[in-house]
C-alpha cells in the first residue's frame, strides 16, 4: 500500500485500501519488477504514489490466467455474470468519493467532475449487467425442408483493453462491462499517468466476486505490455482508446494474429452555430462540449464555427461565461477546471493559442498560462479557418471561433478533417438540423446539446477516429462472435 503525500489536505480517502500500488494479475496483487511508476498530482506536480511496473512475463501471466478463467466465466449464465457486474457497480457507487478523490489526484479534473465520471462509468457496468440477458440469437427460415438455421452469439474469448488517462474510470468501465457481460475475460493496461483509478476499480471488482483471472490490470511501461497483448494468439480482441497514431500502430501489431479490434481514437469535433440558433442554448452547448475535463476530451468541441448573423451575440455571451470560469486545484470547489495532465498538453494549448493570434485572431478573454500546469479558459474570435487548432486536437481550455457565411460552407469546414468522432450543431430550424446532421462525417452528432455521453447509446468514430462502437447493445456485440449452426435431416 502506498501513502498519499498529504492525505489529509488533498483527497483524503475513507477507505485507504483503495489506494493500491500493485498490479492485479490472475487474482493476485503483484509488486513491481522494475523502477515503479511515479504518479504525480497535476496540480501540485508532486509525486504522491508509486505503482508497480510489470513487464512481459507478468503480462503473459495475466493472459494465461485469462485463458484459464475463460471456460468457467463463459459458461456461467447471463444472470450469474450480471449479478457479479451489478455488485461491482454497487461497489463503485458506494465508494464514489474515494474513487473521485483518486481521479482528481492523478488526473487533475475537478472533484465534482470526477464524481460524475464514477456515476458515468458505473452506468456502463449497470447497463451491461442487464444487457447480458438480451444477447439473443436468431433462427432463419430454411432454404429447404428438413433444415434449421440458427445463429448463436459466443464470447470472443480473451480480450485486451488499453485505456488513456483522460477518463481513467469510465473508459475502462465501458470496455469491461460489455466484455464480461458477453462472457469474455480481459487484461487491461491503463495509462501510466493514471494507474491508481484502474487498480481501485479492480479491487472493487475483486470484492464483488469477479473470479480470479477474469479481469487483470497490468501497470507498467506501455511498449512491452502492448507487445505481449498484441502478439498473443490467445488474445482474440483488442479494445483501445487513445490517439490515432498509437491505435494505428497497435492495429498493425494485431494484424498477424487477426484479432478483432475496437479503436476509439482521436477527434477534432466541430461545433456549428447557425444564425437561427438560440444563443443561450448555443453557449451552454459550447461550454459543455469545450470545457468538460478542462477540454481534455476526445469529443471536445475543437473548432467552433459561428454564422455571421449571430457571431457578435454568441461571442459576447460566450465570453461572459468563460470569463467567469476559474482554473485551479481540482479539490477546490471554486475551480471550474483543474490543471492540464502534463506539460506536453499545456504547451500544446499555448502553441495553438499563439498560432491563432499570430494569424490574426483576437483574444477576448483568458490568455497565457499563469504557471504550474494551469491553463486559463480562453476565448479567441476572428480565428482563421487554417489555424493549427483546426488541424490538431488542442486538448485544453482554448475556445476559438471561426466565422462562416453559408450552410454549405459550414458543412465543408466541419468535414475538412481526417477525423470523425463527434460534431455539434445549434439551430432551431428542423430542416437545417436534418440536412446538416446527415452530412456530417462523424459517429455522433450533438444537436443543441454538448452532453451526448450515455451508456445507452453507441459511440465511436469514422475515418481516423476509429472502428467499432461502445455503449448500447452494439457495444455488447463487439465482444461476441456470431456462430451459424446448420441442422440437416430434421
Ligand atoms: P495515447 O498516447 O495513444 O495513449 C493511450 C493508451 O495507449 C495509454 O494507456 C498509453 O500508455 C498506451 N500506449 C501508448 N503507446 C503504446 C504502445 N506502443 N503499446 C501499447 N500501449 C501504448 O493517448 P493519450 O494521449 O493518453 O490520450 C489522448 C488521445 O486519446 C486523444 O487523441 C484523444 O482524442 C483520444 N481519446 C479518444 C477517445 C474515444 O473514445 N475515441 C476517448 C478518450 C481519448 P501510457 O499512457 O502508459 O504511455
Amino acid at each position: 500500500m502506498v501513502e498519499l503525500t498529504k492525505p489529509r489536505e488533498r483527497g483524503r480517502m475513507a477507505e485507504p485500501d483503495l489506494l493500491v500500488s500493485k498490479a492485479f494479475i490472475g487474482g493476485e496483487w503483484v509488486g513491481t519488477v522494475a523502477a515503479p511508476i511515479e504518479v504525480d498530482d497535476p496540480f501540485t506536480q508532486d509525486v504522491f504514489a508509486e505503482v508497480a511496473s510489470v513487464g512481459r512475463e507478468q503480462t503473459q501471466a495475466a493472459v494465461d490466467a485469462a485463458e484459464r478463467a475463460l471456460p468457467g466465466w463463459a459458461s456461467k449464465t447471463a444472470t450469474e455474470r450480471g449479478r457479479v457486474l451489478r455488485r461491482w457497480r454497487d461497489n463503485l457507487i458506494e465508494h464514489k468519493d474515494d474513487l473521485a478523490a483518486l481521479i482528481t489526484r492523478e488526473n487533475g479534473k475537478t472533484f465534482a467532475e470526477a464524481r460524475g465520471e464514477v456515476d458515468y462509468g458505473a452506468g456502463y457496468i449497470e447497463f451491461y449487467a442487464e444487457e447480458a440477458h438480451r444477447a439473443r440469437g436468431e433462427t432463419i427460415p430454411p432454404p429447404a425442408p428438413g433444415r434449421r438455421l440458427v445463429v448463436e452469439r459466443e464470447p470472443v474469448g480473451v480480450c485486451a483493453a488499453i485505456t488513456p488517462w483522460n477518463f481513467p474510470l469510465a473508459l475502462l468501465a465501458r470496455k469491461v462491462g460489455p466484455a464480461l457481460a458477453a462472457g469474455c475475460t480481459m487484461v487491461a493496461k491503463p495509462s501510466e499517468l493514471t494507474p491508481l483509478t484502474a487498480l481501485a476499480f479492480a479491487r472493487l471488482g475483486e470484492q464483488a466476486g469477479v473470479p480470479k483471472g477474469v479481469f487483470s490490470v497490468v501497470t507498467g511501461e506501455a511498449r512491452p505490455i502492448g507487445d505481449v497483448l498484441t502478439a498473443s494468439p490467445v488474445v482474440r480482441k483488442l479494445s483501445f482508446t487513445g490517439s490515432t497514431a498509437v491505435g494505428a500502430a497497435l492495429a498493425a501489431a494485431c494484424a498477424p494474429t487477426v484479432k478483432r479490434l475496437s479503436l476509439e481514437l482521436g477527434g477534432n469535433a466541430p461545433l456549428i452555430v447557425f444564425d437561427d440558433a438560440d444563443v443561450d442554448t448555443a453557449v451552454e452547448t459550447a461550454l459543455v462540449a469545450k470545457f468538460r475535463n478542462g477540454g481534455q476530451s476526445c469529443i471536445a468541441a475543437n473548432r467552433i464555427y459561428v454564422q455571421r448573423g449571430v457571431l457578435d451575440r454568441f461571442v459576447s455571451a460566450f465570453a461572459a461565461r468563460i470569463g467567469a470560469m476559474t482554473a485551479g486545484d481540482g479539490f477546490d470547489p471554486a475551480s471550474d477546471i483543474g490543471p492540464m495532465i502534463d506539460d506536453r498538453t499545456l504547451l500544446k494549448v499555448d502553441r495553438h493559442r499563439e498560432d491563432a493570434l499570430a494569424r490574426g485572431a483576437r483574444c477576448i478573454v483568458g490568455g497565457a498560462s499563469p504557471g504550474g500546469r494551469l491553463s486559463i479558459p480562453t476565448l479567441l474570435a476572428d480565428a482563421p479557418a487554417d489555424a493549427l487548432f483546426t488541424r490538431e486536437e488542442t486538448f485544453g481550455p482554448l475556445a476559438a471561433v471561426v466565422a462562416f457565411s453559408s450552410v454549405e460552407e459550414a458543412i465543408r469546414l466541419a468535414n475538412d478533417t481526417p477525423y470523425g468522432l463527434a460534431a455539434y450543431l445549434c439551430s432551431s430550424d428542423p430542416a437545417t438540423i436534418d440536412r446538416v446532421s446527415r452530412r456530417l462525417e462523424t459517429g455522433t452528432v450533438g444537436i443543441n446539446t454538448g452532453a451526448v455521453a450515455t451508456p445507452l447509446a453507441p459511440v465511436g468514430g469514422v475515418k481516423l477516429s476509429g472502428l467499432g462502437r461502445e455503449g448500447s447493445a452494439h457495444g455488447l456485440a463487439e465482444y461476441q462472435n456470431l456462430k451459424y449452426l446448420c441442422h440437416a435431416g430434421l
